[in-house]
């Protein structure tokens, strides 16, 4: 007789994944460089704060690392997109497009500006916002007046996009921007889960006006927890600094603030783990590919789901590796993640659709037709770097 779905994932699984280990969450840090070093140094010397010279040190490597010209590291992924909204001017009676299906830091910050979010469906190839459906559906849904696009519907101005690179694959980026420009909405990329991904051959966070990184524990990448905003627009990047740091004015003794300010910086302890860790990433980035490799090579022959593989355009930090249910096994999904979980192996579905949430229920959305399928299909697995 044939074996099962759920039981032949969790065998070849188990065949992949290290022996011994009681649990294997769906991504862990690895800390093998000078993360020791480094925070033994903070501590030693005092600077453990909001002062220091690993959060300048941080931000100066994240450029290097990503060519976009401007960091400002803050206190965690969320604050940086917060920021981000405030920065480009989003007010209460704005809306603020934003995927689906998504983690909900984007949408969360949306409400922090008391502005609404509106949702919009993703892409098969990508799994983040889908260009060309967004596309027609801007054509019927809105029109520009002023310079601003409108929401037909409500009248509300459409401010910005906040799209979003799905386990660390990029979203098309040339397409959106081209769609973001005919409808005058201002591009946010949220890379929260892309370090280390590629768009045609360059970083992504190039393609929006102001980009966001995360370094949660779960990430390519962590601080503990932290984030930054990343820009190649001055401007943006010290009003972003200034509104992160309280809006003090700069001064040796005088404490002078000129408008509403946040307390948003990353704290240099947080800083010192990033160098350390931001060191390791090539190294991380290489076995992150070998597991997704390895993970396509022993799925390939199984009937009844594929493993998510990078558009063709890009090259993928493999955040997080990705089965895809066919449609005749979508009942099997649940008894997968069980006896996954069971046996210590840490899956996932993907998250709640953001318009299924109680708070966002009646906020502005498009046909979610491609999100709706995708949510019940969708099963993270274990993607951690040392486990290859
Ligand atoms: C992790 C993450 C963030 C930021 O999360 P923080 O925990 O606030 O750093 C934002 N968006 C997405 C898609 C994420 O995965």
């Amino acid at each position: 007789m044939k074996e099962k779905l759920p039981n032949l994932i969790l065998k070849s699984l188990q065949n992949v994944l290290p022996k011994g280990k009681k649990n294997i969450g769906l991504h862990e840090p690895t800390f093998k460089g000078k993360e020791w070093q480094y925070v033994k140094n903070c501590i030693d010397t005092g600077w453990v704060s909001y002062l220091g010279e690993y959060v300048n040190r941080f931000e100066k490597e994240i450029t290097k690392f990503t060519q976009v010209k401007y960091a400002v590291a803050t206190v965690n992924g969320t604050a940086a997109l917060h920021l981000s909204l405030l920065a480009i001017g989003v007010k209460p009676e704005d809306e603020v497009l934003a995927p689906a299906m998504t983690f909900i830091a984007p949408v969360n910050a949306i409400c922090y500006c008391a502005a609404t979010p509106h949702f919009v469906d993703v892409s098969y190839k990508t799994l983040g916002v889908d260009a060309e459906k967004l596309s027609e559906y801007l054509k019927k849904n809105t029109l520009i007046r002023g310079g601003v696009c409108f929401n037909r519907k409500t009248s509300r101005p459409i401010r910005a996009i906040i799209a979003m690179h799905t386990f660390g694959h990029p979203v098309d980026l040339d397409s959106l921007l081209k769609v973001c420009r005919e409808y005058k909405i201002t591009l946010i990329e949220d890379a929260a889960e892309a370090l280390g991904s590629y768009y045609k051959g360059k970083h992504v966070g190039h393609w929006g006006k102001l980009s966001i990184l995360s370094f949660n524990g779960n990430k390519i990448v962590t601080t503990g927890g932290g984030g930054a905003v990343i820009t190649n627009n001055l401007i943006l990047a010290r009003k972003i600094k200034h509104l992160s740091t309280t809006a003090k004015m700069p001064h040796k003794w005088e404490f002078y603030h000129d408008q509403i300010g946040y307390n948003y910086r990353l704290p240099n302890i947080n800083a010192a783990l990033g160098c350390a860790q931001l060191e390791q990433i090539n190294r991380f980035l290489k076995k992150k590919r070998n597991l997704a490799e390895k993970y396509s090579k022993i799925f390939k022959d199984i009937e009844g789901i594929k493993v998510f593989h990078e558009p063709e355009f890009a090259r993928s930090n493999y955040w997080l590796n990705t089965l895809i249910l066919d449609k005749n096994y979508i009942s099997q999904r649940d008894d997968i993640l069980k006896i996954t979980n069971q046996n210590g192996i840490g899956t996932r579905p993907v998250w709640t659709l953001m318009n299924k949430l109680p708070m966002f229920k009646k906020c502005p959305k498009m046909n979610l037709s491609n999100a709706t399928d995708l949510e019940r299909r969708i099963i993270n697995l274990p993607s951690s770097s040392f486990l290859i």
